[in-house]
């Protein structure tokens, strides 16, 4: 395969399957849920008959079937992060997006180490663990080395007993070489949306700069994968082109990761188009997804690639998120600020968050509602920390593994979180929690859990299995 060949991706063999699939009625529903509670996966009729289910009863089965799939491979943990902005500098005119070259609207900043180290111990103090670093393509000053150095100088922030124990990375596609100093800058996922896997819509909507080149971009996770980089996140950016066609495509690239590299992607991103600052498709998408629609997406997802983690970013509102935990969502971001700079900003006028969209409760009351629900908060980075990464990360995914790991990692980590940072309210309901969650547990993650959280209670901290 040459490295920028997309061929991947058959339009052609998408719009067949769409066409053949009709109306489902409820026999072949029930066989494919039935197949899909065996944790094997779908294939791309199977998707397409789940995506035109529009009966309530049906999809009701089809949400009550995600939600055991997801209990069965994660357990209760639902894991916590916050994207961080370094950069709205941009050379590329993405139609949809506030930090398109050409806007005027948005005033331009790139952060400097320090204002990063800032933002940083920001986040530190408010208990967060993992980062996702976020930037525009233009790194005028310092080239890519601006991202390397602003990585080393994430890992490098600390504050009391907390540091940033994983840094994940949403940047534009890089070569293999490049590629390779990400891997050595020991990032934890790189993640990269195509936005739409439809060539034509894709050049409707990314009209200038870098960014035009489709092949370039859906060809980056094989150039990450060959750099030694495990862990990939993939993703659409729903509103732009038809739910149904994405997720099919989506599915056709996870095929291609999976024979070509043997590992599939570690994460799947399903942002919705939100109105952006100078952007009229932000604020009328051209092909928008109903609430409803958006559910299924995240329930069909869950079917078809069970071992994957859905993410599920502060785009959506409190309640949305809520519901799609149940679904299949495995990590969220939360306390959100997509400007850079914006946590400090929001420390110094506290006021000026309230203006945006979706959800932008502080952590701390996210976590108390994630917890009441009966989800553990966790802030694990245990997996990236013992190296089972990629396909390690995958063998003890695939057969339900996982949670024997996952679930004593979050009950750990959200006692540091309860020690260290909550408020007393939601330190009192998380203990509470904790106990009930230890009560429900398996013999062998239960043992586990409970060593790590008598470690933490005596002092230690960053305790995982
Ligand atoms: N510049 C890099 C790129 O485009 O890949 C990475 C940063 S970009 C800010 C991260 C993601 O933001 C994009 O991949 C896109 O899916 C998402 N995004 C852009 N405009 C958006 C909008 N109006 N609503 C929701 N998500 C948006
Ligand atoms: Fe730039 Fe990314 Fe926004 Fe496109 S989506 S304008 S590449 S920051």
């Amino acid at each position: 395969m040459k490295k920028t060949d997309s061929a991947f991706i058959d339009d052609s063999a998408i719009e067949q399957v769409l066409a053949a699939a009709g109306k489902s009625d409820g026999q072949r529903v029930r066989e494919i849920l039935a197949k899909a509670r065996l944790m094997k996966g779908l294939e791309a009729e199977d998707m397409a008959a789940l995506a035109s289910i529009s009966d309530p009863e049906l999809l009701g089965e089809l949400f009550n079937t995600a939600k055991a799939v997801k209990e069965q491979i994660y357990g209760k943990r639902l894991v916590l992060f916050a994207p961080l902005y370094i950069s709205n500098m941009c050379g590329n005119e993405c139609l949809y997006c506030a930090f398109r070259a050409r806007n005027k609207l948005v005033e331009r900043v790139a952060l400097t180490q320090e204002q990063i180290a800032r933002e940083v111990r920001i986040l530190v103090e408010q208990g967060h663990k993992r980062i996702l670093l976020v930037a525009g393509e233009s790194y005028p000053n310092e080239g890519f080395n601006y991202i390397l150095k602003s990585i080393a100088t994430i890992y490098a922030t600390t504050s009391g007993p907390g540091e940033i124990r994983r840094v994940n990375v949403n940047i534009a596609p890089l070569s293999v070489e490049e590629f390779r100093q990400l891997h050595d800058a020991k990032i934890g996922t790189y993640q990269l949306f195509q936005e739409t896997y439809h060539r034509q819509t894709y050049r409707k909507v990314h009209v200038g700069g870098k960014k035009v080149d489709y092949d370039w971009r859906v060809t980056a996770m094989d150039r990450a994968l060959e750099a030694g980089i495990n862990d990939v996140g993939i993703g659409v950016l729903f509103g732009l082109c038809d739910w149904r066609f994405e997720i099919l495509a989506l599915m056709q690239h996870i095929r291609h990761l999976e024979a070509v590299h043997g590992v599939g992607p570690h994460t799947i991103s399903v942002p919705r188009l939100e109105p952006a600052t100078g952007s009229d498709m932000a604020t009328h998408p051209p092909k928008p997804v109903s609430d409803i629609d958006f559910r299924k997406i995240v329930a069909i997802l869950r079917l078809a690639v069970p071992y994957t983690g859905i993410i599920m970013s502060t785009r959506e509102t409190p309640n949305m998120r809520r519901e799609t935990f149940a679904l299949g969502v495995s990590q969220i971001s939360a306390g959100s600020r997509t400007n850079p700079g914006g946590y400090t900003e929001s420390q110094d006028h506290p006021d000026a968050a309230q203006f945006s969209l979706g959800d932008h409760r502080p952590l701390d009351e996210v976590i108390r509602d994630v917890a009441e629900l009966g989800y553990i908060p966790s802030f694990c980075t245990g997996c990236y920390r013992l190296g089972r990464t990629g396909k390690d990360f995958m063998d003890l995914a695939k057969p339900g593994l996982i949670k024997e790991h996952c679930d004593p990692n979050a009950i750990s980590t959200f006692a540091e979180y309860l020690i260290d940072y909550a408020s007393p309210k939601t330190r009192a309901m998380g203990e509470a929690m904790i106990t009930k969650a230890l009560a429900q547990m398996e013999p062998t993650p239960r043992g586990r859990a409970e060593k790590l959280l008598a470690a933490v209670r005596s002092g230690k901290r960053d305790a995982y299995c």
